[in-house]
């Protein structure tokens, strides 16, 4: 497989998996969202005393951080965006279908705290 159909077949594999955001457009910090720098030595987080680096163009590639909720898309064919806690804080304008529970299985809330249009969470 070239360089092409490998990024291709991870982006499948990211955006079928349920439990993952399927934002594809550039990655986030897992802790900090929106704040992630190219520079020539790789990917870097510019919040004060964040550590996390990493190799090449990561912050190019499709999410990989755990989904927070499920939004109204009217771009996408399935209607629907599943976003993680970051990307949700970028686009909080997006109707929200459902929240997700947490990782450990508790009862999740809207990271951009709105909540649902009926009002609950
Ligand atoms: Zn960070
Ligand atoms: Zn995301």
């Amino acid at each position: 497989m070239d360089r092409i159909e490998r990024e291709e077949a991870a982006y499948a594999e990211l955006a079928n998996d349920e439990s993952l955001c399927e934002w594809p457009w550039g990655r986030l910090c897992p802790e900090h969202g929106n704040t992630l720098s190219h520079t020539r030595r790789g990917t870097t987080c510019r919040h004060e005393g964040c550590e996390r680096r990493w190799p090449g163009s990561h912050w190019k590639g499709h999410c990989d951080l755990p989904a927070a909720v499920i939004t109204h898309s009217t771009v996408k064919k399935s209607g629907q965006w599943r976003l993680c806690a970051g990307h949700r804080r970028m686009f909080p304008a997006g109707t929200l279908a459902r929240i997700l529970p947490t990782a450990t299985g508790e009862p999740g809330t809207d990271p951009a705290g709105i909540g649902l249009p009926d009002g609950s969470a």
